[in-house]
């Protein structure tokens, strides 16, 4: 983190967990143990059921609520799915755009850039996820892959509207396995896309500009993560389902500035 340029940000992926009773349930447990000192800005995204319960039990709290998927259309014949003006009318402030889950069902970097598009026009901010699997690991095309990701889910934005998007690295071979990127190689990727971003919009932007880490973050391994100058924040799944550690994942950002 360099909490000089950036507030970092702890962000929770609820994935397809919890029913509105729980979230609400969770909500009130987190409250109680949530420290006072705000060192990081925090986010919860939630499904779409539990928006409305979630929003109610964060009232007059910093715990922001945001959506995990929308649709970059603004109404129509769209059955099933949520625009963004929707979700902001429901109480989001956050949106997660393009999860390596979501692209396994077929979402492409161009509905991503529709969406991150989308989001921005309703005053949302899109968290942007792009990240490698195994295989293109091993391959050795991490750079180019994540890259292209990068450039396409970007493409048509405004400089202006760049550091007010969020933009989180989780590989896939990460997510949900127990298997943490190393901080070398998570800061590795995420020097990365502050060098693209940089290079495409300049350095006060990229210097602005939130990168988290995401892929099997957890109460154990978010402090040495965190402590790295590029990783502004965690997108968290799994450890963000339990009170407790996502308590201690919020209180690991608590270091030095750098
Ligand atoms: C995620 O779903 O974005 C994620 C990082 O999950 P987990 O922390 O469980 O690996």
């Amino acid at each position: 983190m360099n909490r000089k340029y950036r507030k970092p940000l702890i962000a929770g992926n609820w994935k397809m967990n919890k029913t509105p009773t729980e979230a609400k349930e969770f909500m009130v447990n987190f409250k109680g143990i949530l420290p006072r000192s705000r060192w990081c800005d925090i986010a919860l995204c939630v499904p779409a059921v539990c928006i409305p319960a979630a929003v109610r039990a964060v009232r007059e709290t910093r715990i922001a609520i945001g959506a995990e998927n929308c649709n970059a259309n603004a109404s129509g014949a769209y059955t099933g799915e949520i625009a963004t003006n929707m979700l902001v009318d429901a109480g989001c402030k956050y949106v997660i755009i393009g999860h390596s889950e979501r692209r396994a069902m077929g979402e492409t970097d161009q509905d991503v850039n529709a969406k991150v598009k989308a989001a921005l026009e309703a005053g949302l901010t899109p968290i942007m996820c792009c990240g490698e699997s195994l295989e293109q690991r091993e391959s050795g095309i991490t750079e180019e892959w994540v890259t292209i990701q990068i450039k396409r889910g970007l493409e048509g934005i405004e400089a202006e509207s760049i550091r007010k998007i969020v933009i989180a690295y989780e590989p896939i071979w990460a997510i949900g396995t127990g298997r943490t990127a190393t901080p070398e190689q998570a800061e590795e990727v995420c020097e990365l896309i502050r060098a693209i971003i940089r290079k495409q919009y300049g350095a006060k932007i990229a210097r602005a500009t939130v990168i988290l880490y995401g892929g099997s973050m957890n109460e154990k391994n978010a402090f040495d993560l965190l402590a790295k100058p590029d990783i502004d924040g965690g997108l968290i799944g799994g450890a963000s389902l339990v009170p407790e550690k996502f308590v201690k994942i919020i209180e690991a950002t608590n270091q030095p500035a750098v």
